[in-house]
């Protein structure tokens, strides 16, 4: 017997083996650890929104590289000097839209595609805008190979809204402009809701803006940070 050659397929098995289960892995324990550590515990009850970020694998939306701090307490770089936002924030601004089966929701900046997804799963039907062309189609991509039926994404200016779908029962801006976008508060339906950050530089607040009986209700949620929602010609207003 050549145990040189036996050796070396053995070797070969188990190098094969091990980049299966590395390529298999689907962080389900630190998705779990991540709900519970980061969203619940900092107040986060709803149980559709808890449901939600326990399934979506968040590791699939950002690069390669990074895959393996997907469940930290944190943004990640997504390329094109973009954000996915912090896991918090996702389910923070989820909660606040109250999402409800069927409902129509926009979403301003699909950057990763990772709250689109989150959305999805709450049952909206979800149509989510991006400004730069490679991460749309990448996260177009991503949701599709995750079979998201209801989430459409497009390239465009989240600016404009977008106006065929309109009106929305949810609509959710995920980068910042200085002021609420008035184009976005028309787009929105009867009792519909706006979940925005707003502000200039290092200012910015998220801000719970409702459609009741006509009349705008706007409340103050928490101080936060976000990228700057510029149009076609890289304005921020
Ligand atoms: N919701 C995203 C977070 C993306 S960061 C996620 O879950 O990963 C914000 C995104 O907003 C960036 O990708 C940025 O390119 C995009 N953006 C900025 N201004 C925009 C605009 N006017 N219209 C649409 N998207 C815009």
């Amino acid at each position: 017997m050549n145990f040189g050659l036996l050796y070396g397929f053995g070797l070969l098995v188990a190098i094969i083996s091990k980049g299966q289960n590395v390529q298999n892995m689907n962080f389900k324990e630190e998705r779990f650890k991540m709900v519970t550590e980061q969203i619940k515990s900092r107040g986060i009850n709803n149980d559709e929104v808890i449901k939600a970020m326990q399934k979506v694998e968040r590791h699939l939306f950002v690069p390669n590289d990074l895959q393996k701090y997907a469940y930290q307490d944190r943004p990640l770089p997504i390329g094109h000097k973009q954000t996915i936002s912090q896991p918090y924030i996702v389910g923070l601004m989820s909660q606040l839209l109250d999402v409800e089966e069927g409902e129509k929701l926009l979403e301003i900046g699909t950057g990763s595609g990772y709250q689109a997804a989150v959305l999805g799963e709450l049952g909206g039907e979800v149509y989510s805008i991006e400004i730069v062309e490679p991460l749309q189609k990448r996260a177009a991509f991503v949701l599709d190979s995750l079979a998201y039926k209801n989430v459409f994404t497009r390239y465009g200016d989240g600016y404009k809204g977008w106006p065929e779908k309109a009106p929305f029962d949810g609509i959710i801006v995920t980068c910042s402009p200085t002021k609420i976008p008035q184009t976005l508060v028309n787009q929105l339906a009867e009792g519909g809701k706006l979940v925005i950050p707003v502000g200039i530089k290092n200012v910015k607040k998220l801000v719970l803006l409702e459609k009741k009986k006509g009349k705008i209700v706007k409340r103050n949620i928490i101080p936060v940070r976000f990228v700057p929602m510029v149009d076609s010609e890289g304005n921020n207003y």
